[in-house]
């Protein structure tokens, strides 16, 4: 039953770069995501690169809001899951349920384990287990993988059904 998220994900051509191996629902050609995402953002999200410390505005966003792929449009965390981890990159302690998707990433002879879009595949950045509780988990995240919609309140699965709505 519990296969896991690892589990389902290693079954088709093992290790496969985002994109390569598997089907999502947004699947463009290498061209057209080359002529839809800037220079940096197809290197982060199409090419695994990361971008360098400190330099995502979005690092410093501490507004109310849904962060959203950059490149397809799924809203991936709420901003209330946002923390400050001092790594110089956006930093989550969950996303938003069946927003992303995790494989293994053996590349610079680290065990790591890598986050992408579950709709299109682009890669956002790693997840590490020293985050903050009650999730344990950091999601360390590339800035110019996402696209802050401030104000938004997230789809549908809000935790309290009581709570007032806070959006005036
Ligand atoms: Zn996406």
């Amino acid at each position: 039953m519990a296969e896991g998220l690892l589990g389902r994900l290693g079954g088709r051509g093992a290790s496969s770069k985002a994109g390569s191996g598997k089907n999502f629902d947004v699947a463009l050609s290498d061209e057209e995501w080359r002529q839809r995402l800037t220079p940096e953002q197809y290197r982060v999200l199409r090419q695994h690169g990361t971008e360098r410390a400190g330099t995502s505005p979005l690092d410093k966003q501490h507004g109310a809001g849904i962060y959203h792929c950059a490149a397809c449009g799924q809203p991936l965390f709420d901003a209330g899951s946002k923390f400050n981890s001092g790594t110089g990159w956006p930093s989550f302690s969950a996303p938003l349920e069946q927003a992303v998707e995790t494989d293994t990433d053996r590349s610079f002879f680290m065990t790591r384990t890598e986050v992408h879009c579950r709709r299109c595949g682009g890669h956002l950045g790693h997840a590490f287990e020293d985050g903050p509780a009650p999730t344990g988990l950091r999601y360390c995240m590339n800035g110019v993988s996402l696209d802050f919609h401030a104000g938004e309140t997230p789809p549908e699965s809000a935790p309290a059904g009581d709570a007032p709505k806070k959006s005036e």
